[in-house]
């Protein structure tokens, strides 16, 4: 019986992930090694019960008892924090789901590649803050990483059987999110919920706010430069606003491959727990005949500042993706706090950047787990500071 674990199983990605796995016969058809999440307690033991896990961790050890206390009776064992995060990826497991939100999600996933594992990656933030140590890492182990990301997927099912060597771009799709036909001079103005209406996905807070920013799309630049091995400038960003064609990949004999498909993340963590094989998915089919138009237009690059910033991110190298993450986390944490506008996002990100680079050299530091946190530390007090003046500036 294959054996899996699932991290940030009580997010939106884990709810699609712990769906997949009942339907396809729960604890009959998969041995659960250990199920995540950090303060949703009553559904992390909820699911634990169900698939019958090993163990449930929160990342919150406050909550601990708590855990202990839903769990009481099942057998299952209950740990928290860094250490019970740590302990879980150790557990020997055949697929890993990576769907810890932010930075948070790294650690556990680099863990699991050590122990051999594969590893089904929608945590981008991994790839973004440490990719050259998440590739070596299972290289040295021999391990997978699937996508799971639905562009990264597309990316990855387009390209199945082709010759890398023959690509020449590669054209990620985006939403555009709840604010693409807001006048540029209204976004500076725009609420939380306002940015949260997102009119195709549903999935968490903090990547819907991203999506209307195109901070998600930045992130999901850099994770394909990391994920596919292409330069930065054959990689494309287009806005389709119906969602439907996930990305394209362009071959140089001019042809193009595009993955369609309906708005689900089942869809591509079903690829990825089903991989190499595709098993029967319940999504939505595509009915041709009552789709009425396909539309595409060029980001605005002064609505979308983050689409310019990922570009430099890359040019820099070395930790400057992981300063750019915990930015852009301590930007949407300030954002969602009311204390600073939509569009001082990424002017906070900017700022950071700039600051962080004279503290330390972006592209040299070495690329180890404690570097690349450093560099998340650091960048999340300068960025704190940044948001700061902001704020102050409104007030
Ligand atoms: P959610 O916010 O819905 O879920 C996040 C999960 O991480 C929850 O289980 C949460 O626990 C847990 N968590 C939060 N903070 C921490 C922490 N500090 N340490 C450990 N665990 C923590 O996020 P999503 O499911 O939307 O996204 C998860 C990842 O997948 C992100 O990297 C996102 O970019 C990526 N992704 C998501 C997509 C989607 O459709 N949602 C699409 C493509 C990629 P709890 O809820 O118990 O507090
Ligand atoms: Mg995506």
């Amino acid at each position: 019986m294959r054996r899996i674990s699932v991290f940030g199983a009580t997010g939106s990605i884990g709810a699609n992930t712990f769906d997949l796995m009942m339907r396809a016969g729960g604890p009959a058809a998969f041995h659960t090694v250990a199920l995540t999440g950090d303060r949703n307690i009553a559904r992390l033991a909820e699911m634990a019960r169900a698939l019958r896990a090993e163990v449930a961790v929160t990342a919150d050890e406050t909550l601990l008892p708590a855990l202990r206390a839903a769990l009481a009776g099942s057998g299952i064992a209950a740990a928290a924090g860094k250490a019970g995060l740590a302990e879980a990826a150790a557990r020997p497991a055949d697929w890993v789901m990576s769907a810890i939100v932010g930075a948070a999600g790294l650690m556990p996933g680099l863990i699991a590649l050590q122990h051999g594992a594969t590893l089904a990656l929608a945590n981008k933030e991994s790839l973004v803050c440490a990719g050259p140590l998440l590739l070596a890492t299972a290289a040295q182990h021999k391990a997978r990483i699937l996508p799971v990301d639905s562009e990264h997927s597309a990316i990855f099912q387009c390209l199945a059987g082709e010759d890398s060597a023959a690509v020449e771009r590669i054209i990620l799709t985006a939403s555009g999110g709840a604010l693409r036909d807001w006048p540029l001079e209204k976004l500076a103005h725009a609420t939380v919920d306002q940015a949260l209406a997102h009119p195709n996905w549903e999935m968490g807070k903090r990547i819907t706010i991203d999506s209307a920013s195109m901070f998600n799309k930045a992130l999901e630049v850099i994770e394909t430069r990391e994920f596919f091995g292409v330069a930065p400038e054959q990689i494309e960003v287009v806005i389709h606003p119906e969602s439907l064609i996930h990305s394209m990949v362009g071959f140089r004999d001019g042809a193009i491959m595009a993955h369609l498909g309906a708005h689900d993340m089942r869809h591509s963590i079903g690829y990825a727990l089903n991989w190499p094989a595709r098993a029967a998915l319940p999504v939505d089919r595509l009915d041709f005949s009552k789709l009425a138009q396909l539309t595409f237009r060029a980001p605005d690059l002064d609505r979308y500042p983050a689409l310019r910033l990922c570009r430099a991110v890359m040019a820099t190298h070395g930790v400057a993706g992981a300063v750019f993450n915990a930015a852009k986390e301590v930007a949407l944490d300030h954002f969602i706090a009311g204390q600073i506008g939509f569009m001082d996002m990424s002017g906070v990100v900017e700022d950071t950047l700039s600051l962080v680079s004279s503290d330390l050299s972006l592209g040299k530091a070495a690329m180890t787990l404690e570097e690349v946190m450093a560099a998340d530390h650091l960048a999340r007090v300068r960025a704190h500071a940044a948001a700061g003046i902001r704020h102050s500036r409104r007030e």
